[in-house]
């Protein structure tokens, strides 16, 4: 049918005839000459061995991809980065939001590499991270001078998932880090919640950066945290801010007589620094350093890392397990009848949950039978 606007009666809108667009394409170009090649495990790998870090970012988005082909990929990876990792000094860092974390990872990471030389890399676990949502611990832009720094490494946090899998992943990225030859690991995370936990069970040192006057320092509820740190650092201690800080310092220093002895034999340490003013960061990775030395001698340092290796494979089994079973059709058609037996008192907690597993490993012998 004619249009409209082509009839010399039409009063409405004209529209011009728009220009031929380009194609996007150069026409030039030889189909396949320059073709993006999937990568193999063994790509990755030479490109990791080599430090080249945008093979090393690649190779990492592959581990935090649920892709199960691209997972299949990364574990191969991972194994073949295994005995060229292991050769860094791995350090946790925690602290409430707003404790200064980036402004200090900052800093410290700026005074590590300028004294100590060799490669730093930033990761991350915060399990309520999402890449396209607020803040994302790890993130480059909240560490300005470490982002620019040829030997540095900055990577967010896995995007959101279960606590279990996102350490996981952030476990796996250390490995790949070390064999590309980054021998100081900052892993960072929020001190609210299990978080904590799963970074002190991948690190050598766990930092734990304190506010002054926020109360926390007399309160039970951080006991937990405060029992799992090697050195307990009390940030923004400048201005008018410096009597307060020196205060807490004091009463952390009381609080930790409390706890029992750590099993590394070293006692934590308490300081007090300023991020933002670059005060007090040389006493912090004096101690850090010192405390590497200490266990290395002592021998603690290598029954830790033997006691996170064993950790981690128990934590892998069970995340499996449980991911194989709430993913498993049968039980996902069956969970809500189950529920509504507990509730309705007809059936125990205990026979239901019993009852879902006995039918989940049935499952599994009817499978290997017919095959
Ligand atoms: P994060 O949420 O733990 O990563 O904390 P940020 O590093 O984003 O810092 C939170 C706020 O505290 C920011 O406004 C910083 O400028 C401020 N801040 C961080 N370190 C210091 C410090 O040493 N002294 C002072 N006065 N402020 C600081």
């Amino acid at each position: 049918m004619e249009h409209p606007e082509n009839n010399e009666e039409y009063k409405g809108l004209t529209v011009n005839k728009g220009v031929e667009q380009p194609s996007i394409v150069n026409p030039y170009l030889k189909r396949g000459r320059f073709r993006h090649r999937q990568m193999s495990a063994s790509d990755y790998v030479e490109g990791i061995l080599k430090g080249d870090v945008t093979v090393l970012g690649q190779a990492v988005t592959l581990v935090e991809s649920t892709n199960p082909v691209h997972q299949i990929v990364a574990q191969e990876v991972i194994e073949k980065c295994l005995p060229y990792a292991g050769r860094s000094v791995r350090v946790g860092i925690s602290g409430v939001p707003g404790a200064g974390k980036s402004t200090s990872i900052d800093a410290f990471g700026i005074h590590v590499l300028e004294q100590y030389g060799g490669k730093l890399a930033v990761l991350a676990i915060d399990p309520s991270s999402e890449r396209s949502k607020g803040s994302i611990l790890g993130d480059k832009t909240r560490m300005e001078k470490l982002a620019v720094h040829p030997d540095s490494f900055i990577r967010p946090s896995p995007s959101a998932g279960s606590l279990g899998g996102v350490a996981r992943k952030t476990r796996e990225t250390i490995i790949l880090c070390e064999a590309a030859g980054f021998d100081k690991i900052f892993v960072e995370t929020v001190g609210v919640g299990q978080s904590e936990t799963a970074c002190h069970s991948m690190v050598d040192f766990f930092l734990l950066i304190q506010l002054a006057g926020t109360g926390d320092e007399l309160q039970g509820i951080k006991r937990g945290i405060m029992e799992m740190a090697d050195g307990i650092v009390i940030n923004k201690c400048d201005g008018n801010n410096v009597d307060k800080c020196n205060l807490a310092a004091t009463q952390f220093r009381n609080a930790l007589h409390l706890f029992p002895a750590p099993e590394s034999g070293w006692t934590p340490q308490v300081l007090t620094y300023s991020g933002f003013y670059n005060l007090g960061i040389k006493e912090i990775w004096d101690m850090v350093f010192d405390y590497i030395r200490f266990v290395k001698d002592n021998g603690y340092f290598e029954h830790r890392r033997n006691e996170q290796a064993k950790f981690w494979m128990y934590e892998t089994i069970n995340e499996q397990l449980r991911n194989g079973f709430f993913r498993n059709e049968k039980i996902v058609s069956r969970l809500a009848d189950a529920e509504r037996m507990v509730l309705s008192g007809k059936q125990t907690s205990f026979v239901a949950a019993k009852q879902l597993l006995d039918d989940y490993f049935a499952f599994f012998l009817d499978v290997k039978m017919q095959s």
